[in-house]
């Protein structure tokens, strides 16, 4: 494989675009928006020249990394040449079918087509084109340029065949990769998003405040992140997105988002991405302000 495509280019696109044309592979990055796909340059550019000031990649890998990534906004024209597509648009069932068919009809009959869905399931999203054994579930994690894991969702009709090449891709691209099955939520969101959930819930009902509860969880359990400021940094939406299909996929009340979580999507409180959330965000600043909403 040596031409790729990517579909979206917000938070988790840009990662992908990143770390592929960092290790060598030609980038197509798609979106719908021109201005995504400037800021999503802008950020590959801020995140390759961190890795500089680092040591970690050389200035000339920096330099080689932008030239391997090209912007499209027509997706035909940017897939038709592609060994491997991985879609990174929105969180929306109805988005990533009409999407996948899409891809079925333009990409060479070899190309494998991924999505780097959170939730959904990977066989519904197969169903939309005419190679469901060539459709699979590669799902970085936030930040992808800094996570290791890849968890590889084999759908109902995903080829073995297809499975060992994503396995080894991942591999290339010096990821650890865990191959897991298709139910709703996967492995990773179905026990992470009821705990996010539950620290909303808690946040709600007046139990203690976002820091506090941000510091239980960082100092108690040594988690990295507390779970309202990693809900943040996923995207409420995103977040709201997959208890809706925890809940669907289960049908079990304890999968409900919190009312609140609802409310903050609704106001377009979405986290970092949209300036606020659980906390505030200043660009250029790291500092860890609660919104005033919670203050
Ligand atoms: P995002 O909202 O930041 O970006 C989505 C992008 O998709 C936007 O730029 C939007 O313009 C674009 N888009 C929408 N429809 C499109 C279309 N038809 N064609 C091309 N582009 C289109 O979302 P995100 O957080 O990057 O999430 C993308 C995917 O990755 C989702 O499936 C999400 O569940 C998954 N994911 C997210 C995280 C996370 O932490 N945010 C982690 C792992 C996986």
């Amino acid at each position: 494989m040596k031409n790729i495509a990517v579909i979206g280019a917000g938070t988790m696109g840009n990662g992908i675009a990143h770390v592929f044309a960092m290790n060598g592979y030609q980038v197509h990055l798609v979106d719908v928006s021109n201005e995504q796909l400037e800021k999503a340059l802008q950020t590959i550019d801020k995140n390759l020249w961190r890795m500089v000031a680092k040591e970690k990649i050389k200035e000339a890998t920096k330099e080689q990394t932008i030239e391997n990534i090209t912007t499209f906004t027509n997706l035909e024209e940017a897939v038709k040449n592609c060994d491997l597509v991985i879609e990174a648009a929105s969180e929306n069932a109805e988005i990533k079918s009409k999407i996948f068919k899409s891809l079925d009809s333009h990409v060479p009959a070899n190309c494998i087509l991924a999505s780097n869905t959170s939730s959904i399931s990977i066989t519904k999203i197969a169903a939309a084109t005419s190679r469901p054994d060539k459709v699979i579930g590669m799902h970085f994690m936030n930040p992808v340029p800094v996570m290791k894991l890849v968890e590889v969702i084999k759908g109902y009709a995903t080829s073995q065949e297809t499975t060992d090449a994503i396995m080894k891709l991942s591999e290339s691209l010096s990821k650890i990769p865990v191959e897991v099955n298709d139910y709703p939520g996967f492995v990773a969101n179905r026990i992470l998003l009821p705990m996010i959930n539950e620290a909303i819930q808690a946040l709600h009902e007046g139990v203690a405040g976002v820091s506090e509860i941000d510091t239980v969880m960082k100092l108690g359990m040594a988690h990295p992140m507390g779970p309202l400021q990693l809900a943040d940094f996923i995207g409420l939406d995103v977040c709201l997105s997959i208890l809706r299909v925890l809940q669907d996929g289960f049908g079990q009340s304890k999968y409900a988002p919190c009312p609140l979580l609802v409310n903050m999507v609704t106001a377009q409180k979405l986290g970092r991405k949209s300036g606020e959330g659980f906390y505030k965000y200043t660009p250029g600043s790291k500092d860890l302000v609660v919104s005033d909403s919670f203050a």
